[in-house]
Formats: C-alpha cells, structure tokens, sequence
C-alpha cells in the first residue's frame, strides 16, 4: 500500500515553456530523497500527487519535502471516489486521526475542477460541515482564521486533506546551474549556500583548512554543516583544501593589515580552480556589507578583482539577526556556534584595511608569489560527499 502526499509547487506554476522542465526536476528530487522506498509522482495543475509506500517512515518523507526547494507546502492526502457518499464516509473516517480536536473552530475549503460534479462547491462544504459535526460537535465554523480546515478537491477523483505543512517554496536545486560555495564553520555561508539552492543553483563546497591552526574538530563542525545544507542543496560535495603553508607565508610576507585581504584574495583564485574543473560557472560566499573589515565595498571589490567567475553573496543586504534567524530556521545555527575557530580568526590583523585600494593590494598580491602555494593546495584537496538526505556517502 501507499500513502498519498498532495504537495504544492509555487512560483513553478508561473513558469511559462520551461515549467515542464522544472516540475520533471522537482519530481525527480523528491523520488530520489525517497529512495530506496518506492514512489510514483503524478501531477495536475500546480499539484503534484506523491504516492509513497507505506513502508517509508513518515520522518524521513517530511524531512524530504520540508527540505526540497519548490514544494510551498505538503499535506497527507486521502483519495475516493467522486460521489458525496464516498467523500464523507472518508471524512468520518479521517477526522479522528487529524488534527482536529473538539473545541476551537474550523472551516471547509472545496475546489471543483470537476465541473460536472452534481453538488457545487457550497453544498459540497455543507455536507462536510455536517460530517465534521458528527465528530466534533462543540467545533464552530470560522472561515477567516480557523484553527482546522478540511480541504476537499473534486478533480479526476476526490481529494481529502486537512493539516498543510509549509515547505521551503522556491525552485527546485539543479534548475539554475552549479555554483562553489565557500563554507566556513561560521553562521552566515550556510545560510548563503541554502538561500542558493532556494533559487535552483546546486553548489559544492570548498572549505579552507589550516591544520594544525585549526583543529580537526573545525573541519568535523564544516562536515556538519555540509551535510545539513546538503539537502536543500540536493546532495553537496565538500572540498577541503589544506591551506596552511600558504596562510603561513601570507603572515610572515606580507603587510599585516592586509593579511586577512591576501587571504581573501588566495581563496578566490583557488576558489576558482577547483570550480573550473568542476563546471561551477559562479562563487557564493557568505559575506553581508560592512559585517566586518574584509567586507566593506572596498575590500569586496578587490576580492571580486581576483576572479573572472560572478561571485554571489546572497546575504550581502541582511542584518546578522535575519541571518541568525534564518540560521535557526534551516538547523544549522548550533553547530555554526560549536566554539572551534576558524582559520581566518587565527590569522586575523589587529588592524585590519578597511579601504584597500584595488591597484596597490593586488601589487602586494602579486609580489607575495602564491601561485605555488595554491597549486600544492588545489593537488592536496580532500573531498567529502553527502546525498540528498545529507548522510555521508564515498566521495
Ligand atoms: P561566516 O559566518 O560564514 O564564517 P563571517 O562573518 O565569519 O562568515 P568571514 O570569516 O570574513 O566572515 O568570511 C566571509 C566569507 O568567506 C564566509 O561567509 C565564507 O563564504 C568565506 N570563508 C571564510 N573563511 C573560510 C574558510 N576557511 N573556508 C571557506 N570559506 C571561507
Ligand atoms: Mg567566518
């Protein structure tokens, strides 16, 4: 036996010649959250129908569409035959394992597609109050702001549903390219990475490691997080680059203030390598405008000079506290605030340059020479691979 799951795609359904594409993507992410339980997506106008074997728990069937971008929201859903009779016998039999209980108010939600059901939507909404009666009597009708609602569609069959989970909406992750994220073990490139996979890019990772500096539990924090991001993202390579040699140098060569700045600068063109060879055509960081000195426009713009790849920060207009909330929101906040430092903080200037100018610290870069050093980093890179439910599997 299955279960039946009607799930609602939103901005999808205002998708013209593509949207064919996009529900085909949405569809095949879901049934690939699933696996290895069996699951058959069916769809109609701006719904999709999941029939799910029973055998799948019902944690890890929410877990896979609360995470998967392009589901607005989901609710279990009861199928029967188009006649009255059959509607309410399944109502009777659904209430009582619903969220309804027998005091607060509800109301009745009908959409007939089927026009030529005999009863219009009205009477059908009054023969379900009458069901909803028979169960609970002391409820009262509300329609404005119910506490329970019971939703009946009458399209090709008739569709029970009372308790709708809201999802993430967006575009399904693999609609809109492949992007690198640089992930740090910090609040904000998580939520940078998932505010991606939101609009349908599917990003790998790349994270900067600067053994001994940084611990081995900084790198376990970063494989955390990968993996909690990894299914909004469909899935997520991480890449751990060891970079101490080259942080070394850049301290004990260059100018101190600018450390943090030639680092910056050494991350992008890496950044950039490892995206090349990997079909990512963009980098996503988790910068926010005058968070701190390395993201002034300035220093921004200098970082953005060192690579022909676009480089999105999806956070660059937020406040900390909407990051932070968002951080909370996806799961990923406790683990981003797990103590270990991370190689930037080791390294960090005591007085950082806030208004680099663009000509005179890529002289500085340049003169430091680490073209070596990137090299050796990019051929010392580690990978780590986690599938769409964010376990981790053989990279
Ligand atoms: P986060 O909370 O994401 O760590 P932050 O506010 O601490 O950000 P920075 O440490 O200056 O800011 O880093 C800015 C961005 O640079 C991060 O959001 C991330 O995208 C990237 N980044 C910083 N450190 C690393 C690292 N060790 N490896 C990979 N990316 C990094
Ligand atoms: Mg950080």
């Amino acid at each position: 036996m299955d279960r039946l799951y009607l799930i609602k795609e939103g901005e999808i359904s205002l998708k013209g010649g593509n949207r064919n594409l996009f529900e085909k993507r949405l569809r095949q992410n879901i049934k690939d959250k699933i696996r290895p339980y069996h699951s058959e997506i069916d769809r109609q106008k701006g719904r999709l129908y999941a029939y799910i074997s029973e055998e799948a728990p019902e944690e890890l069937v929410d877990k896979a569409l609360r995470t998967t971008p392009g589901v607005v929201g989901y609710a279990r859903a009861y199928r029967t035959e188009k006649s009255m009779d059959a509607i309410i016998r399944t109502a009777l039999e659904i209430l009582p394992t619903s969220s309804f209980r027998d005091s607060g108010t509800f109301r009745i939600t009908v959409k007939r597609e089927d026009k030529g059901f005999p009863l219009n939507s009205h009477q059908i909404a009054i023969e379900l109050a009458k069901a909803v009666a028979e169960v609970f009597p002391k409820l009262e009708v509300d329609l404005d702001s119910p506490d329970y609602t019971l939703c009946c569609e009458i399209r090709g069959e008739a569709y029970l549903y009372t308790d709708q989970i809201r999802c993430e909406g967006g575009l399904p992750a693999g609609t809109a390219g492949r992007g690198m994220l640089l992930l740090s073990g910090g609040i904000d490139s998580p939520v940078a990475g998932y505010m991606m996979a939101k609009r349908g890019m599917r990003c790998d990772a790349i994270y900067f490691h600067a053994y001994p500096y940084t611990s081995n539990e900084a790198l376990e924090k970063v494989k955390t997080l990968a993996s909690l991001i990894a299914p909004y993202n469909q899935g997520m390579r991480l890449f751990v680059v060891p970079f101490t040699e080259g942080q070394v140098h850049i301290r004990d060569n260059g100018y101190e203030e600018e450390a943090t700045l030639m680092f910056r600068a050494a991350m992008m063109q890496t950044a950039q390598l490892i995206a090349k060879a990997n079909d990512a055509i963009a980098i996503v960081t988790g910068e926010a405008l005058s968070q701190v000195a390395s993201q002034t426009l300035d220093a921004m713009s200098f970082t953005d000079s060192m690579t022909d790849l676009l480089v999105i920060r999806p956070l660059v207009g937020m406040d900390k506290e909407d990051i932070i909330g968002k951080a909370k929101r996806i799961g990923t906040y406790d683990t981003s605030i797990l103590p270990y430092e991370d190689c930037c903080v080791v390294f960090s200037p005591k007085h950082p340059v806030t208004r680099p100018v663009k000509e005179v610290s890529r002289r500085h870069y340049e003169e430091l020479g680490m073209e070596s050093f990137i090299e050796e980093a990019v051929a010392g890179t580690q990978v780590f691979s986690f599938d769409s439910m964010g376990r981790e599997i053989d990279a």
